[in-house]
């Protein structure tokens, strides 16, 4: 990767429903290469094929540019979705977010967040404290947005996450973007499970726990899956934060543990 960058972003919907999305970094060398396998992943998603797919290519101004150290990665294997979730509450509340505020979140993911019922395209915005919803759009959410490997620290990441049995796009994707979400101004946690019916494993991220990842956070075939990005606020500056996620490019050029896996326990 030169040090001249794109950012490379996909959505694909049908009907108005999210299908699938990305957000990548590369070099001008390798646009051509990347933009044909986003939109190979858009076609051939298990939700069916998109009616409408955005693919864009932007360059990235080499001073807006950050890096950083991806989070630390460790697996709890819980034995079904609601020890999941309930792991996942208690995670949340370890980071500092209220009771309140997390059954405000998982409440909307478990039933579709957007306003039809379905998944959002991007994360709901929480406050931490009070629960309130604060995205403008709650279909659109808020992306995070712009942000990759460097080919050495992707490198490095895929043979230790091979090591656990854990190297598929799913988690390389997640716990980048995790990465860009926990560097945010105000962020307090994250929490994660996917759209996709076949993958069922999911995350609460937050500064002072790096990554979790949670084996089961739905149960399989479920199509509604999605993010909530939990807020401190009055502090947070809500235009920044999402300024930041959305906007400032972000390489992570350093990796963190990854943990062996290990039964979740009250
Ligand atoms: P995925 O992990 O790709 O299955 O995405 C699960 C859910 O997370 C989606 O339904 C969206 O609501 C949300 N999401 C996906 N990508 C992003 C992103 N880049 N920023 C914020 N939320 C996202």
């Amino acid at each position: 990767m030169t040090k001249e960058l794109y950012s490379i972003r996909m959505r694909a919907a049908r009907g108005g429903q999210h299908i699938s999305g990305a957000e990548r970094l590369t070099g001008p060398e390798g646009i051509e290469e990347l933009a044909a396998a986003l939109v190979r992943r858009a076609l051939e998603h298990e939700k069916g094929r998109p009616d409408t797919l955005h693919l864009a290519v932007d360059a990235v101004a080499p001073e807006a540019l950050r890096t950083g150290r991806l989070p630390d990665l460790r697996t709890l294997r819980v034995t079904d979705f609601r020890q999941g979730r309930a792991a996942a509450r208690q995670l949340l509340i370890e980071a500092g977010v209220s009771p309140e505020a997390v059954s405000c979140a998982m409440g909307p993911l478990a039933a579709g967040a957007a306003t039809g019922g379905g998944s959002m395209r991007g994360a709901m915005l929480v406050d931490a404290a009070s629960g309130e919803r604060l995205e403008a759009d709650s279909d659109r959410g808020v992306r995070a947005s712009r942000m990759d490997l460097s080919p050495e620290a992707e490198a490095e990441l895929r043979h230790r996450l091979a090591r656990q049995g854990l190297d598929n796009p799913h988690v390389r994707e997640a716990l980048v973007l995790a990465g860009k979400v926990l560097a945010a101004p105000g962020l307090v946690a994250e929490l994660c499970w996917s759209d996709d019916p076949g993958y069922v494993a999911g995350y609460v991220a937050a500064p002072q726990l790096g990554y979790v990842r949670l084996t089961r956070l739905k149960p399989a075939g479920e199509e509604r899956g999605g993010r909530a990005f939990f807020v401190r606020r009055p502090e947070c500056d809500l235009q920044q934060l999402i300024a930041f996620l959305e906007e400032v490019p972000m390489l992570f050029t350093e990796i963190g543990q990854i943990g062996a896996a290990a039964d979740w326990r009250e």
